[in-house]
């Protein structure tokens, strides 16, 4: 079963890879956008955020470190997730800034469990890649 342990599935943005379809599917899984490019989705490749001038140049763990924070394509992204999903990158950037990264995983592993069989339930889908249920 999948697990939600690695710091390396958050984002420079602050979105979890883990819970991610590209990331939970069994084929052309993606590596999370820290990942190579090779299995990426287009999308996640031209990603405006991951691929930002400031952000390369400062060599950045994440977008809370860059003077610009929270520019316009962060905010987009973020605006779509509220909407969409009901989860919000820069939330979980400021709250990784004050809390830690460490935190931050812990609580994401209790909120994305599937009562069913604690397999991870996917953001997009609200489906546990594990049994299948549908988060209500
Ligand atoms: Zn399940």
């Amino acid at each position: 079963m999948e697990s939600l342990n690695k710091v390396l599935l958050i984002a420079p943005c602050g979105m979890n890879c883990g819970i991610c379809m590209a990331y939970l599917r069994e084929k052309n899984k993606c590596p999370g956008c820290r990942g190579m490019d090779t299995n990426k989705p287009v999308t996640r490749v031209r990603c405006k955020i991951k691929n930002c001038e400031v952000f390369q140049k400062e060599r950045a763990k994440f977008c809370f470190r860059c003077e610009n924070f929270p520019c316009k394509n962060l905010k987009h992204l973020d605006a779509r997730y509220r909407t969409k999903y009901n989860v919000s990158m820069i939330e979980n950037l400021e709250y990784i800034k004050k809390l830690g990264i460490k935190k931050l995983i812990g609580n994401e592993k209790i909120k994305w469990a599937c009562p069913e069989c604690g397999g991870i339930v996917c953001v997009h889908n609200a489906c546990c890649c594990n049994c299948g249920r549908k988060k209500i």
